[in-house]
């Protein structure tokens, strides 16, 4: 966190976006194009998780593009209808107020009328002391920062999803030896990545193991204890690198006590809708779902929760108008009532 400095006077949107994965960046588009002047607050990873991503294959009307690039592309096209976007870090929230208030790491202050949080997901970790013992040496996350490092060594990936899947083929195109670990005996891995996965020579699958403890020098990792519930036994492998691939974690811990939220933290919303427990704030991309977790989905739901926010909008300047119009006519018959 950096240091606090004097807070300057709020800056103040119709609509605040937190977030810039593809949730953010879409909202960003479609509330500029509806002429909201929205206000998009980047985060401690510009880009969101897209930009740790080598080869994306499934965004439509790219038949491969790189994650970073598809990310400064969306980038740019906010800024080109209009968004503001800023770069800080929220670090706290009061939806109890209106307009809503955020305050960034700095201490710096945004107030909007209506919210949209698009603050996705972040990585989990298996929970070892000697994980975090390990991490940046020799212990990391994401494969396609990392993986360059290990050229000519073996590495293990732990999980059986996509991401796993999908790190340990890039790893391949470095590594000597790659191990894929999993906890099951089998993946849940699309057919197409589990195919190239079985296929690829310098690929060998673990089933039925458990990650029990990462193994060092004091300096680097030099192999992992593994665990195998099925049959009682322990074994070790030798290892430069483990990357672990199980998952994430929705990053709304500054919505806690503040929103509706499910027991694993995502943000509760409307069936078929971004609204949250919290009317005037909605939730787009990986904050809210933990199903499909895709580029695209998250897009649309940005879309989606542009959308609702400008019609939230217009009802509450509705709203406010009548309340303005009722007004004079209430003062001006309770003038008469006291005259006669
Ligand atoms: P997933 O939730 O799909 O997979 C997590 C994997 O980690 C599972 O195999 C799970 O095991 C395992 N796991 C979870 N916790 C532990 C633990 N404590 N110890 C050991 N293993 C554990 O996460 P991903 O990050 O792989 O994918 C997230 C979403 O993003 C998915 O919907 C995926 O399809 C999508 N995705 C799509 C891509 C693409 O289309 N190109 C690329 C990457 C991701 P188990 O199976 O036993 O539960």
């Amino acid at each position: 966190m950096r240091n606090a400095r004097t807070p300057s006077a709020p800056r103040h949107s119709r609509v605040l976006i937190i977030g810039s994965g593809p949730a953010g960046y879409t909202a960003a588009i479609y509330a500029s194009r509806s002429a909201l002047d929205p206000v998009l607050i980047e985060g401690p990873q510009p880009g969101g998780q897209l930009t740790i991503t080598t080869d994306v294959e499934n965004w439509p009307g790219d038949a491969s593009v790189q994650g970073p690039d598809l990310m400064a592309r969306m980038s740019d096209h906010a800024r080109h209808v209009g968004a503001q976007i800023i770069s800080d870090y929220i670090v706290e929230v009061d939806l109890s107020k209106r307009p809503f208030e955020a305050t960034g790491d700095m201490g710096d202050r945004y107030t909007a009328d209506s919210l949209i949080i698009a603050t996705g997901a972040n990585a989990r970790w298996l929970g070892l002391a000697s994980e975090t013992r390990y991490r940046g040496r020799g212990v990391s996350a994401c494969a396609t920062c990392d993986g360059y490092f290990f050229r000519d060594k073996a590495c293990a990936v732990v999980g059986g999803g996509n991401t796993a899947v999908e790190d340990a083929l890039h790893l391949a195109n470095f590594a000597s030896d790659v191990y894929l670990i999993h906890r099951r005996d089998t993946l849940r891995a699309d057919k197409t990545n589990q195919a190239r996965l079985f296929a690829h020579p310098k690929i060998k699958t673990i089933w039925n193991a458990e990650v029990a403890e990462v193994l060092g020098d004091g300096g680097k990792v030099t192999g992992i204890q593994l665990n195998h519930p099925v049959t009682g036994e322990q074994s070790t492998l030798t290892v430069d690198g483990l990357f672990v691939a199980i998952g994430h974690d929705p990053a709304t811990s500054l919505f806690k006590d503040k929103l509706a939220m499910d027991q694993e933290g995502y943000i509760l919303v409307t069936p078929g809708s971004t609204a949250t427990s919290v009317p005037g704030v909605f939730a787009a991309g990986d904050v809210q779902d933990k199903h499909f977790r895709q580029a695209v989905v998250s897009a649309g739901m940005g879309c989606m929760a542009a959308l609702e926010a400008e019609r939230y909008l217009i009802d509450k300047d509705a709203a406010a108008a009548l309340a303005e119009d009722v007004r004079p006519a209430a003062a001006s018959s309770d003038v008469v009532h006291h005259a006669a």
